[in-house]
């Protein structure tokens, strides 16, 4: 056992043996239980557990409504609003018809409040929304932690097909923005206002109901490569993901490492599932950083890696970032419900007409 100075002050010694790991390089560990910091509740996993839950609630009600919708009635069986929240791209032209017309577009209004929410979240608590809310951030996650089990550990691409392929994620998202930042603001009332936008989550439902080999054959590919790689998905083609990555760039809240008590260990680099070299930074800017507090948890020391908005401050305990990120996210849907523009404004009987002509409505542009 060796005696480790940290850089805190001459008289700040932790008691540390170096240890070295499969892959060859040697890292310092504490040996003294006492100095360690004890560990929290997995507050995250009761948080993503919660969304999860209520995702498949949705899913439960928006299948009654279609089935009510397959028999004819009866029509007191209620749309679940927060099925939008799966329409991003819809959710991405309503905001820009807001900010060019001030209005609020009542076709799908969740979906425009549901995407203020998780972008205010990204501008000032990082990338929260894919590791603390996103269902589909639960799965890749829960797949590569399987992985891990199954196969002893989970793998990493080559950094020349990593890097490209991660700004797939970005083509992807330039795409989409290019595609409706050239809309004028008549031509995207049209389609918000258009019979293929109403039944957009309709059309998606199907999609998945009667889905085909070939998509069937993309998801179960995807589904492989999660269980050998972190965050397949979220990590090269997601394009929400990049979005909020680039909004979580201005975040006041970052992790931050302080160096003086830092014993340069490497578990927080080690833990991190984007791969981001937290143990040589004094704080992590990165768009790819979706703050799931892996690195907080791993390092040993006590406040010396934290989740704040300056280095040196006590930081956000996994508790209290949980509140802020309710705080904001429910706030918004609360303002949402109490100014009358949650539920959309079309009736369960033209609901009904459209249904009934579902396959002749098509693509308004
Ligand atoms: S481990 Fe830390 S640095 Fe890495 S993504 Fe999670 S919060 Fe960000
Ligand atoms: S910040 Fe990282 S390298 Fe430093 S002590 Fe904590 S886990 Fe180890």
């Amino acid at each position: 056992m060796d005696l480790y100075r940290t850089k805190l002050s001459e008289t700040h010694v932790l008691p540390v043996t170096t240890v070295r790991l499969k892959d060859g390089r040697q890292i310092k560990k504490i040996t003294d239980k006492s100095f360690l910091k004890r560990k929290g509740p997995d507050i995250r996993g009761y948080v993503q557990l919660f969304f999860l839950l209520i995702t498949i609630w949705i899913g439960v009600d928006f299948y009654l409504f279609i089935r009510a919708l397959a028999n004819g009635g009866p029509s007191t069986v209620m749309r679940p609003p927060g099925v939008e929240g799966f329409l991003p791209i819809s959710a991405l032209m309503s905001v820009r018809y807001f900010i060019l017309t001030g209005i609020v577009n009542h076709i799908h209004p969740a979906g425009f409040f549901i995407f203020v929410a998780v972008i205010l979240v990204s501008l000032f608590m990082k990338k929260g929304f894919c590791s603390w809310i996103c269902p589909v951030g639960f799965i890749s996650e829960s797949l590569y932690e399987f992985g891990a089990k199954l196969f002893g550990r989970n793998f990493a691409l080559p950094k020349w097909v990593d890097v490209p392929l991660r700004s797939l994620k970005y083509i992807l998202l330039g795409f989409f923005f290019f595609s409706v930042s050239v809309l004028s603001a008549e031509e995207l009332g049209s389609f918000l206002h258009s019979d293929f936008n109403k039944v957009a989550d309709i059309k998606m439902y199907m999609f998945f109901a009667n889905i085909s080999t070939f998509s069937l054959v993309i998801i179960g590919l995807l589904i492989v490569l999660s269980l050998f790689y972190k965050n397949f998905w979220c990590r090269y083609a997601c394009p929400y993901g990049a979005l909020l990555g680039i909004a979580s760039l201005v975040s006041p809240l970052k992790i931050r490492r302080v160096e003086e008590s830092c014993i340069d260990c490497g578990l927080c680099s080690q833990a991190c599932p984007s791969g981001l070299p937290v143990d040589k930074l004094g704080s992590v800017s990165s768009a790819e950083c979706n703050a799931c507090y892996s690195c907080v948890e791993a390092c040993p020391v006590r406040n010396t890696l934290n989740m704040s908005v300056r280095s040196g401050r006590r930081g956000l305990s996994q508790r209290q970032y949980a509140m802020l990120l309710f705080g904001i996210y429910f706030g918004v849907v609360g303002v949402a419900v109490l100014v009358g523009l949650w539920r959309n404004s079309i009736s369960f009987n033209e609901y009904l007409i459209l249904f009934r002509n579902l396959g002749a409505i098509s693509h308004a542009f």
